[in-house]
Order: C-alpha cells, then structure tokens, then sequence
C-alpha cells in the first residue's frame, strides 16, 4: 500500500514524483512506455524559464527524471486500465493482471496527438505517417513531407522538419493559421515551406509505405494528390482518460474536471497537468499541477482536506 501512486512520468508526474519524495510520503510513479511524456518529443524548449538558449524536449525530461529518481521516487513501468474504491484506498488494476493499492492517486497521464481518421493512417503509421517530426525527422532528410494542421505544434515542427525535407507541405483547413505570430512570420517566409489552404486529407496511400496523400478543398472538394514520403499529423491532441471513463468527472472533450486544489470528483483521487480541464497546456502549467497535486496529497492523508 502505498501512500501515493502517480501515473505517468511526463512534466506532472515526474514533479508530483519530486514533491511527494521530499515530503517522504511512501511514492510509486507508474509509466506505460518510458519517462519524458509528450514534452520529450519536442526538439526544442523555449518557453520553459531558466534555459535562455532553450533546450531540447528529451534532455530536459531526462534531468526531471533523474532529479525524481535521486530523491528516491520509484518509477515501474505498468499500464493502468481501471481505478476504484475511494476514501485511503483506491485500487489500480495493470495491464496484464496486477494490481496496485494506494491511500491516494495523481493521475498525470497527459494527452496524445489526435488521430485523422482517413484511410491509410493507421496502416502506414511508422512507414512515413508520424506524429513525431524530432522522432523521425532524420528519415527524410532530402524528401517531400507533409504537416497537417495550423496550430502552433504543426508549424513549430513544419519549420524543425525544414532542416532535413527538401519541401514541407502544410495543409490546413482553412485559410489562416491558429499558431502564434512569431511562428506564422518565420514559415510563411520561409523558402522550402509551402502551404496548401482550405483543405482537409482525404487518404493516405502508398505500397508498404507513404507515397502520396490525397487532400480535398473544403471550398469546392476538389481532390489534389501530393507526392510526398511522409505526413506529419498535428491537429491537436486528446486526454488519456479512457481508463477513468464512469469512475470520474470529465468535460465534454474528455478531460479530467477538477477543483482549484486539483482533486476529482472521486475523493484521495488527483489530476495534473494535461489531462485535467484546464486554461492552459505547457510543460511549465504541469510542473505546477504537479507540484500542487502533490502537496494535497500529502494535506489530504493528514486529514486536512474536507472528506466528501
Ligand atoms: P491546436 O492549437 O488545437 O491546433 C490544432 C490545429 O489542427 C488547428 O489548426 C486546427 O484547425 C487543426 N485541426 C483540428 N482538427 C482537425 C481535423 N480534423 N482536420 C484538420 N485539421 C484539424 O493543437 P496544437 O497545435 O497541438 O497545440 C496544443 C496546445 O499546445 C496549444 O495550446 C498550443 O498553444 C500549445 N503548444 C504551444 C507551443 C509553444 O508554446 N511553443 C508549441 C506547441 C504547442 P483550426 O485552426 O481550424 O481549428
């Protein structure tokens, strides 16, 4: 039984991790992959204070997981697919039959990138569809590829691929981009980044491997193929909650609702960082959910937080 269990080792988890060790509270950090989150996927940091050049996703969350395991945080990679009971002891079952006890849980299992839905996504994921441009980039060095969308993670990562494709195509449906200016300026000037608008892919295709995508106008839908080896897919992303699905409170979009204090509708049961109905996603909003999670985790088995 442990006094908190934490799932999933991104910026939340890794901080609820750090806190909770110094306040000696008895801490299992469960991850289903690897340590790092969505952050860790980022080539380049630079909004995060107190790295003025930036720095890169996966050097940074390398640091928070070293700090987290030298404080004695313990992380065990274990999937957890349902939660229940409430009031000290909340029971999390594990992909592949076990089980673990806790007098309080942090669920910090953050968001993933949305899917399309086209024909050829799934198929050809990993054979030229990605969703990870610092990930696979390098495969495509001297190639065409396409981004699909206009926020700021499809541009940031449009301008990162621009230093390995000889063309980066971005298709968005509409006709202006969500990004923040800064971002709009740099690629809509930039040489080697052209820009498909008003239009939405139809399908994916290729033998084995990506070899053109199919986009339709949302004006006339007209279909266009493009010749292009790989297709980047940033429109946006969708929590991890399916596991909590009955068992807590979510907004319409899926994400955990919680109260200022971070505790859900299922009392000794806490959300951090993009997972929960919040303003605002960075990794510099879900170090502070971590933080604060931990903080009433440890408030909440002192018997300092109102019982529901
Ligand atoms: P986002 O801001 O929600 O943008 C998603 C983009 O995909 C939008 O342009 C949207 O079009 C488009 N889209 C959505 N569904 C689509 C569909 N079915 N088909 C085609 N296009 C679709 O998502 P994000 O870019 O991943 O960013 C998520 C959050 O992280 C944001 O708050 C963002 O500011 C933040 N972020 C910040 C930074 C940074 O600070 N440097 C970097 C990356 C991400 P519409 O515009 O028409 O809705």
């Amino acid at each position: 039984m442990y006094d908190v269990a934490i799932i999933g080792a991104g910026p939340a988890g890794l901080t609820a991790g750090i806190y909770a060790a110094r306040a000696r509270l008895q801490t299992l950090l469960l991850e289903r992959t690897a340590p790092g989150g969505q952050a860790a996927t980022t080539h380049l940091i630079e909004n995060y204070p107190g790295f003025p050049e930036g720095i890169s996703g996966p050097d940074l969350m390398e640091k928070m997981a070293r700090q987290a395991e030298r404080l004695g945080v313990r992380v065990e990679l274990g999937e957890v697919v349902d939660l229940a009971g409430s009031g000290r002891k909340i029971e999390l079952q594990l992909a592949g039959g076990g089980a673990v006890s806790a007098r309080t849980v942090i669920i910090a299992t953050g968001s993933e990138p949305q899917r399309l839905g086209v024909p050829g996504e799934e198929e050809l994921r990993g054979r030229g569809v990605s969703y990870c441009a610092t990930c696979d980039g390098a495969f495509f060095t001297g190639k065409e590829v396409m981004v699909v969308g206009g926020g700021d993670t499809a541009i940031t990562e449009a301008l990162f691929l621009t230093r390995f494709a000889s063309q980066v195509t971005v298709v968005h449906r509409r006709d202006a981009l969500r990004a923040t200016k800064v971002l709009q300026e740099e690629t809509l000037a930039h040489p080697r980044i052209r820009f498909i608008w008003n239009a939405v892919v139809r399908r994916i295709e290729g033998e084995g491997k990506v070899q053109q995508v199919t986009v339709a106008s949302t004006i006339d839908g007209k279909e266009t193929a493009v010749p292009v080896e790989g297709v980047f897919i940033y429109i946006g992303m969708r929590p991890n909650t399916g596991f909590v699905s009955g068992r807590l409170e979510l907004d319409e979009a899926g994400y955990i609702r919680t109260d200022a204090r971070l505790h859900t509708s299922l009392q000794g049961v806490l959300a951090a960082g993009d997972v929960r109905a919040t303003a605002l996603r960075q990794i510099v909003t879900a170090v502070a959910d971590g933080a604060l999670a931990a903080v009433e985790a440890e408030r909440y088995l002192a018997g300092h937080v109102k019982e529901w």
